[in-house]
């Protein structure tokens, strides 16, 4: 019936209630807001703060810190991949980009074909998505609402022959201000803080912010208690105040890499899989410099997209391309130049467009051990190794060589790698990609995309929970609804994905506590 923050509570306390959610974001939201709904009792446990949006400055130094993970500083062990996710009430949907994608078809095949997963079909996800689009009002842009910046890729795709269409979001009244990464200030977003969050907490849900959980404690195939540590919301520090929570039925919602994370801290790993097959899109583009202004912070961060990849063959890993913002701080931090030359490219920043390219990990089918594995450190903290394959790097160079063309043909006098390496026309970028190192911390990758650690499947060799539940193999009262069940990663951007599954998921959820 409230949010909690961490401050509130100065004393250890034990709650009980019929449905216990660890994280608020896309997957535990939806979960919360079903459950509660339907009369259940339920608490959500989220080691985040509660930032309502009066707070969003609409500053990268301010907000990341208090809405990324890691104070926005996470990333893959070796430093060779940024890896970035929220941590707040809301989750990451809080500081995501609001594009929307269904589940493509052929994925799902390739889970059934391949990863054994049954029960879970595109079909029986269908009815979940409409209700989640109708109430997350998930809108098709239209060309006159692009932004200059976005314009460039759609431009250059098209004058290439390339595929472009217009991305699908989910905002209501939305100004295209350009901050989503930030959180939206005016909860044009319908992101978890401002839809299913608070309908979970009008139903009767309480939701404890500034709560880590720990561990979770075991009796046999019974989660018995979710223990959580409580942060001081100022500082962040831990408080000193434990909660302990007893219910019916848990729900780990942490999303990828955390999730995994808290299994292995509460030495659940029966089959030594948890953590491994992590996800992450990596993502790479090309930076073009334009005679005009184009401003690439201004206007929302993406409108378009390019199927023109994603499939190259199975020898090949597939690529998405998509329209992509520039902003001060995460701009000046990722491209690895210094001095005059660094200066150089900040004061260009309002002539700059940036096309970005995802890469489809997760489909090297001989590799059962493709893409990352989430280990814990000595101090309990997730650590992410990530495999960099021959495979991945020739996809780099092909996801650099078509965002400089479609940078170039869009309008660029000048042309960057994210080396950078620099070229005017397409011999010269030909020249780049031949040249310049694709290996790992050569160059400068990001992830907003994290999936896997706790693959779904049927084969409890292979998987770490049920595909036609979602119940954890070990337990029968456990669940995972998140990011982290995807035996593969998605090739489209995830959040509906995971609105559509939790919605899905609900339904045995509210039956194991029945
Ligand atoms: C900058 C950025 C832009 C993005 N843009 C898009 C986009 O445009 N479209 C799209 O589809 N996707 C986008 N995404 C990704 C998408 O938002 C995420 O994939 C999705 O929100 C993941 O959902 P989830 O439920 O798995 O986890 P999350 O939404 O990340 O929620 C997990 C929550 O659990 C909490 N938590 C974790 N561990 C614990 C613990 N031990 N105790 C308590 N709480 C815990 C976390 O703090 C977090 O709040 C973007 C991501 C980023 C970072
Ligand atoms: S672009 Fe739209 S949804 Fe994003 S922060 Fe601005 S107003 Fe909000």
């Amino acid at each position: 019936m409230a949010v909690f923050i961490g401050s509130d509570l100065q004393a250890d306390q034990e709650l009980t209630c019929d449905v216990c959610v660890v994280g608020s974001g896309a997957g535990g939201a939806h979960v919360a807001q079903r459950l509660a709904t339907q009369n259940k009792r339920v608490i959500v446990l989220e080691e985040g703060g509660f930032h309502a949006s009066e707070k969003f400055d609409m500053t990268e130094r301010n907000m990341v810190p208090r809405l990324y993970q890691e104070a926005g500083g996470r990333g893959t062990a070796d430093r060779s991949i940024q890896v970035v996710q929220g941590r707040a009430v809301g989750g990451t949907t809080v500081i995501n980009w609001t594009t929307c994608f269904r589940t493509p078809e052929r994925v799902m095949e390739v889970w059934r074909e391949h990863h054994g997963v049954e029960g879970l079909t595109y079909a029986s996800l269908v009815p979940h998505w409409e209700i989640v689009e109708k109430r997350l009002n998930v809108v098709k842009m239209t060309l006159e609402q692009v932004n200059k910046n976005n314009m460039v890729t759609w431009n250059g795709a098209k004058k290439l022959g390339w595929h472009a269409d217009l991305l699908h979001r989910n905002v209501k009244h939305c100004a295209h201000t350009g901050y989503c990464g930030v959180g939206c200030p005016i909860d044009a977003k319908q992101s978890m803080l401002v839809t299913m969050i608070p309908e979970a907490v009008r139903a009767g849900a309480d939701v404890y912010a500034n709560a880590w959980v720990e561990r979770i404690e075991r009796d046999g195939r019974k989660c018995t208690k979710v223990i959580a540590k409580l942060r001081v919301p100022e500082t962040d520090q831990p408080s000193g105040v434990t909660l302990t929570v007893k219910a019916k039925i848990v729900v780990l919602a942490g999303g990828g890499i955390n999730t995994p994370a808290l299994l292995l801290r509460s030495k659940v790993d029966a089959n030594g899989r948890t953590g491994m097959r992590t996800f992450l899109h990596p993502a790479i583009g090309a930076v073009g410099m334009h005679q005009e202004r184009i401003d690439p912070f201004v206007g929302s961060p993406q409108y378009v997209h390019s199927d023109q990849f994603v499939d190259r063959g199975a020898d090949k890993i597939g690529m998405l391309i998509e329209g992509a913002p520039i902003f001060p701080m995460s701009f000046g931090s990722f491209v690895p130049s210094f001095g005059d030359e660094k200066q150089a490219l900040m004061e260009l920043m309002p002539n700059l467009s940036l096309t970005g390219v995802m890469l489809h990990d997760g489909f090297d089918h001989p590799d059962r051990n493709e893409g990352g594995h989430v280990t814990l450190t000595p101090a309990g903290k997730p650590r992410l190794d990530y495999r960099w394959t021959s495979r991945l790097e020739e996809g780099f160079k092909a996801a650099v060589d078509a965002a400089m063309r479609i940078q170039l043909a869009g309008g660029a006098k000048q042309v960057a790698s994210p080396h950078p390496r620099y070229a005017r026309n397409e011999q010269q970028i030909a020249d780049v990609v031949a040249t310049a190192p694709f290996g790992a911390c050569q160059v400068p990758v990001f992830s907003a995309h994290v999936m896997g650690g706790c693959a779904m499947g049927t084969n409890e060799r292979w998987s770490v929970v049920d595909s036609r539940t979602l119940r954890h193999h070990g337990f029968d009262n456990l669940f995972v609804i998140d990011g982290s069940v995807f035996p593969t990663s998605l090739t489209v951007n995830p959040q509906l994905s995971i609105y559509g599954l939790a919605s899905w998921a609900s339904e045995f959820v509210l039956q194991a506590v029945a």
